[in-house]
Formats: C-alpha cells, structure tokens, sequence
C-alpha cells in the first residue's frame, strides 16, 4: 500500500484529519492522489446512498435583507439590488409546481426580511405541511431566536441551512460587519439541533482570506456539531458589493473539500451546489463524483430569478422549473447517477 493511499484511508477509518493532511489534500498536484481521494468519497456516498441524488426544491422567496455580509449581493447597502418577495399565494404555487415534478422537499430561502415575521412564516410552513404531508420543509432564512426556531419547528419546518460561513473568528470578521458574530451564528446552530431539526452548517469556498488553517477550524466544527447537511460552494464575486474585484473560489479547491467532507461525515446530505454549477459548467456532476448527493435546482419563478443575485452570472435564472427538473435528471443519468422522487432525509442506515 502506496503512503498517499493510507494517509487517505486513515482520514476514512478515523473520521478524522490533521492539520497538515489537510494542507497536503488541498496543495497537492498529483493526479493519483487527487483521484484516489475523490474515488474513495464516491465509494463512501455510495455504500450510504447507493446510486440515488436527492433533489430540493429551491425557492428563493425574498432578497430583502437587514444584514450586510461582505460578500452578498443582496446585502441591505446593495443599491443596485432589485429588491422582490414572494406573496404565501406565489410561494405555495411554486410548491404545487414542485410536486407534480416530484420534489419532495422544498427549501425556503431568503434575506433577513422584516415582513416575514415568525406568525407569517409559521402560517407559510403549516400551509405547505398541511397540502403536502408527505413533504419535508427546510427553512434558510438566517440568524432568530430559540422561540422563533421553537415556533418554525412546531408548525412543522423539518429541517433549517444556516452555513456558518467561516468557523475562524478573525476570518469571520473580515467577512462580516461589526453586528455579527460567529458565537452568535454558532449558537443558532446549536439551537436548531436541540429543537430537533435536521440541520446544515457550510461555507463558500475560496471566500476572502480564507487558508487551509481556517480551512482546518471549518471541518473541526463540522466535526463537532455533526451536522445532517453540509453546504459548500465556491465563493464567486457579486460587482456590487466590498468584494467584488476578489478572486473567485475554484471548482477544483471545492471536489476536494466535498470529498474531505464526505470522508470525514460520511452520512451527511452534501449537495452540488449551484454556485458550484455556475463556475463551471459540469460542476455540479463532479460535484457528485467527487462525494456529494444532493442537488437543488430552482422552484423560483421565473420573473424573480435573476434579483436573487447573491453572486454574478448565476446559471438557470432563464428556465423554468420544469427544465430544471427535467435537465437535472439528465445531467445525473450521464454519469451514471439517478435522481429520485423522496424526501431524502438523512440516513444513519
Ligand atoms: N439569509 C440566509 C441565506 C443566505 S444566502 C442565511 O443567512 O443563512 C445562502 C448562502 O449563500 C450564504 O450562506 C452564503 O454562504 C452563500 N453566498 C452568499 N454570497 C455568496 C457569494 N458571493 N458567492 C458564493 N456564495 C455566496
């Protein structure tokens, strides 16, 4: 047995990685340690999920937002932003939409937005569980309270993304400003798992100062709060925000990742992300070879999509749902994969 292959087998047994692994895994050029590591994230994946990717529908409903992270384009200080949000009636129909196509979970995301208060989003949520039962919801709407949390949970939210961004707190403050905080971001964290939520952590890749020691503090918290889902992208410039002549994350930089992460928490739901899909053009297919297992093509109507620019040149905001489903299914098939009408928890099986 070659040393490159134990180093990486031993991350597999030990669900575990050090410092300079990682920084080996995320510097090194060679080809055969890059696909053996892939390979091996793949054949994780694929012994907990088989040949199966998981869809959610994604349904970008409001990019009002109070907050004003550095790197987002629908932060509050963004001028340019066309600023939209989805009436319950448009949300629902995008949900109805969703069903027939075979979603069965709908991810509800947005900005920070005053107008969907906690009455308004457990109306939402107890409205899509009562017409769809069978569905799971999952709520990405940032930073609340325990009792808000509390309350989305009761009226039947299933599971709640909040990526933490960075687990550094220096890195955290060059990212955000002076209002927020990683303990703040950590500790909602933590109170989604106690309430009972399936629950997702992440970060984007290549974000500004970031370095394989930051690198190291993200997959060390992944590690503790084991997450159900973990959401990483490749950081990609918005033009009209303080970073939007930085460098953009790489695709390659984010296979390795996915496949360290799938090593390191091999039953976690760790999606292709679209962000991952706009720098290139299979990303989201490598994605999935490289360890991932779910996909979240867009519910949004068509009207809104390209105002929910978080970033530039996002894919998809000229389709409509249907031709995401259907593309989606597509893009799996050719590389061997099948993606299926479920809800798709997470599995301990
Ligand atoms: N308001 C919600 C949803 C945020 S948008 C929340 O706070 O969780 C979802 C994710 O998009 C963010 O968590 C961030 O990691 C990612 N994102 C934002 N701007 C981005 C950019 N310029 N490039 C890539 N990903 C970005």
């Amino acid at each position: 047995m070659t040393v490159y292959k134990d180093r990486i087998d031993t991350i597999r047994q030990q669900q575990n990685i050090d410092r300079d692994t990682l920084a080996w895994l995320l510097e090194t050029q060679e080809e055969e340690v890059l696909s053996y590591l892939k390979d091996s994230a793949r054949e994780v994946a694929d012994a907990v999920y088989g040949k199966q990717v998981f869809i959610r529908g994604l349904i970008e409903f409001t990019n009002y937002c109070r907050n004003d992270c550095y790197y987002c384009g629908i932060r509050r200080s963004n001028p340019d932003c066309d600023r939209y949000r989805l009436s319950q009636e448009e949300i629902l129909s995008c949900c109805r939409e969703g069903y027939e196509l075979g979603f069965r979970t709908f991810v509800l995301q947005g900005g920070e937005d005053g107008y969907y208060t906690d009455d308004r989003i457990c109306e939402l949520v107890s409205k899509i569980k009562e017409l769809y039962p069978d569905c799971a919801v999952t709520l990405s709407i940032g930073e609340k309270s325990f009792a808000s949390y509390q309350a989305f949970f009761d009226a039947g939210a299933d599971r709640y993304l909040l990526r933490h961004e960075t687990a550094d707190e220096a890195h955290y403050r060059k990212l955000h400003p002076k209002e927020l905080s990683l303990s703040k971001r950590k500790q909602c964290l933590w109170d989604l798992k106690e309430i009972g939520y399936q629950v997702g952590c992440g970060f984007m890749v290549g974000s500004p100062g970031q370095t394989v020691d930051t690198l190291y503090e993200d997959l060390q918290f992944i590690l503790e709060l084991q997450p159900h889902m973990v959401g990483i992208g490749p950081f990609i410039p918005q033009k009209d925000t303080p970073f939007g002549t930085e460098q953009a994350g790489t695709m390659d930089q984010t296979l390795r990742l996915l496949s360290i992460i799938r090593l390191l928490h091999p039953h976690v739901l760790l999606p292709a992300t679209t962000a991952l899909g706009t720098i290139h053009p299979l990303g989201r297919e490598r994605g999935i070879l490289a360890g991932a297992n779910v996909v979240m093509p867009n519910l949004s109507p068509v009207a809104v999509r390209d105002k929910y620019k978080l970033y530039d040149n996002k894919i998809c905001t000229g389709d409509e749902a249907a031709e995401c489903r259907h593309c989606m299914a597509g893009r799996m098939k050719n590389i061997g994969y099948e993606v299926v009408v479920a809800r798709g928890d997470y599995s301990l099986m």
